[in-house]
C-alpha cells in the first residue's frame, strides 16, 4: 500500500443460483457498504458459482489485487456443493480440523431442528460434523443459522472472513466478525473513512461535474474521490478523501453546498424521507394524502419509517372521478372543467384529504402515468402536485416526468415526498 492510499478489500460472493439469474446478490452490496464505512477501498466484488476451482481463483485474484481483507459469502451449508471452508483452508495452507466445541454447539441447534421437523439420524450427524470443520488457527464464529463463520489468517495475507450465504445470517454475524482479534488488529491500521455526503433534489449530475471542473481548474482535487449517484430522484454526492486530504474534502463539500444551495436537501447525506420524518415529528404535525396516479405509493413511503404513526393521519387512493368526489369532496364541476389531471383537482385532493382526515398538511397527486391516455396538452408523464396546510400555505407544481409508467409513478412519489418536506419547513435554509 502506497502512502496515502486506503487499504483494499475484496468481496467474493458464491452461489450458482446467482450466476443463473435465479436470485440477485444482496450480500455483495451490503458488505461493500460496511467495508467502505470502515475505511477500506473495495477493489472488487466477484461473483462465482459453486465450483471450488472458481472460488480458489477468486481468492487468488483478490490477493493479487492487493486486498488485505477478503470477505466471502455462501457455501457453508451441510451439502456437498458447500465447499467454501475447504477451499479457504487450502488457500490459507491450513488443514481442516474438527472443532469439538463447535460440533457440540451445532448439535444442539440441530437437535432442536430435528425435533421440530422429524428429520434426523446419520444424515444430520454427517452435516453436523462437516459444518464443525475449522481451518487450523482460524477463529470460528458462532452460527446465526447452523453454519459457523470463520476468520482465517493466511500467512502473508490477506485475512479471509468466511460468512454464510443467507443475508440474515451474514448480517447477523457481522458484529461478531468485527469483534475478533485478527479483524480488530487489521482495522487498527485502517484510516477512518472521513467520507462526506451531500444530497440534492432536481439537480442533474452534469451540474456537479461542471462545478468540480470549475473548482478543479484552480487546485488539485485528485486526493478526493467524488462519486455521484441518483437514488429516488435525489443526487447523492459522496466525497472520499485520502487520509491526508481531509481539508480539501471539507472545502469541496462547502463549495458544492453553497453553489447548489437551491437544490440542497442535506449536507450529511440524510435522505428526504428521514428529514421529513424528523421535521413532522419535531413539529407535531400530521399529513394526509389524496392520491390518484401514484395509487397509494406516497402513503406507503410515508409509513416506511418506524414511528410514522405520530405524523401520518391517513390517505385515500381516489383513482376514479367518482371516488375523488365521494371520498375527497372534489367538486364534479372542477373535474369536468379542468380534467381529472389538473392543478385544480390536485389542490382539491390535497384539501379534501386534509379536511377529511383532520390533518395539518394535505397532499394531492394526479397525473397521466401512461402508456396510454396522453394528449398534447397533457402528455404521458404530466403530473400535478399540490400541498396545502391548515395555516394557509399552498405549494403547487406540475411537471412532465420522464420514463415508463413505473418510472413516472416512482418519480411522482419522490416529488411528493420532496414537496412535503419543503412545505413542512424541513429543507436547509438557503
Ligand atoms: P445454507 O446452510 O443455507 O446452505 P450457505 O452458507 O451454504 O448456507 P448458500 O448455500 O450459498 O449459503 O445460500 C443459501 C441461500 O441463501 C440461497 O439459496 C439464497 O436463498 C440465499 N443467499 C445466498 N447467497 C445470497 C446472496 N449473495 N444474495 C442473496 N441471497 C443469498
Ligand atoms: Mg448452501
Amino acid at each position: 500500500m502506497d502512502a496515502g492510499e486506503r487499504p483494499r478489500a475484496a468481496v467474493v460472493v458464491t452461489g450458482s443460483e446467482l450466476l443463473t439469474g435465479t436470485i440477485s446478490d444482496r450480500n455483495g452490496p451490503w458488505l461493500s457498504r460496511e467495508l467502505v464505512g470502515l475505511g477500506f477501498e473495495v477493489a472488487h466484488v466477484l461473483v462465482v458459482g459453486d465450483r471450488p476451482e472458481d472460488l480458489a481463483d477468486a481468492l487468488a485474484f483478490g490477493a493479487d489485487a492487493g486486498a488485505t481483507l477478503v470477505v466471502t459469502s455462501g457455501g457453508l451449508g451441510p451439502t456437498a456443493d458447500d465447499l467454501t471452508a475447504e477451499v479457504v483452508a487450502s488457500f490459507a495452507g491450513a488443514p481442516l480440523e474438527l472443532d469439538e466445541g463447535m460440533r457440540a454447539h451445532i448439535a444442539d441447534i440441530l437437535a432442536g431442528w430435528a425435533s421440530r421437523t422429524g428429520f434426523g439420524g446419520p444424515a444430520l450427524e454427517e452435516a453436523n460434523r462437516k459444518q464443525a470443520m475449522v481451518p487450523r488457527g482460524a477463529v470460528a464464529l458462532a452460527p446465526v443459522g447452523t453454519a459457523p463463520g470463520l476468520v482465517v489468517s493466511r500467512p502473508g495475507g490477506p485475512l479471509v472472513v468466511v460468512l454464510p450465504g443467507p443475508p440474515r445470517e451474514l448480517q447477523g454475524m457481522w458484529p461478531a466478525v468485527l469483534d475478533t482479534e485478527p479483524v480488530r488488529e487489521l482495522l487498527a491500521g485502517v484510516p477512518s473513512p472521513g467520507a462526506r455526503s451531500l444530497r440534492f433534489f432536481g439537480l442533474p449530475e452534469s451540474e456537479i461535474a461542471a462545478t468540480l471542473r470549475d473548482i478543479g481548474a484552480g487546485r488539485d482535487l485528485s486526493a478526493v474521490e467524488v462519486t455521484t449517484c441518483l437514488r429516488r430522484s435525489e443526487l447523492e454526492v459522496d466525497l472520499r478523501p485520502r487520509p491526508e486530504a481531509s481539508g480539501i474534502a471539507d472545502e469541496l463539500h462547502a463549495q458544492l453546498a453553497a453553489r447548489h444551495a437551491k437544490h440542497l436537501v442535506s449536507v450529511d447525506g440524510t435522505s428526504t424521507d428521514e428529514l421529513l420524518a424528523r421535521v413532522l415529528t419535531a413539529r407535531g404535525v400530521t399529513v394526509a394524502t389524496g392520491e390518484s396516479c401514484t395509487g397509494g405509493m406516497l402513503a406507503a413511503r410515508l409509513v416506511d419509517l418506524a414511528g410514522s404513526s405520530a405524523y401520518v393521519a391517513g390517505g385515500v387512493v381516489a383513482y376514479s372521478n367518482e371516488a375523488k368526489t365521494a371520498l375527497l369532496d372534489v367538486p364534479t364541476e372542477l373535474v369536468v372543467e379542468h380534467g381529472a389531471v389538473s392543478p385544480e383537482v390536485a389542490r382539491a385532493l390535497a384539501d379534501g384529504a386534509r379536511t377529511r382526515f383532520g390533518a395539518d398538511i394535505g397532499i394531492g397527486i394526479t397525473g397521466v402515468a401512461g402508456p396510454g391516455g396522453g394528449t398534447e396538452a397533457k402528455p404521458v408523464g404530466y403530473v400535478c402536485f399540490c400541498v396545502t396546510t391548515s395555516d394557509g400555505t399552498l405549494l403547487a407544481r406540475d411537471r412532465v416526468l420522464p420514463g415508463s409508467r413505473a418510472d413516472i409513478r416512482e418519480r411522482a412519489t419522490d416529488t411528493g415526498m420532496h414537496l412535503l418536506l419543503r412545505a413542512a419547513g424541513g429543507l436547509p435554509p438557503r
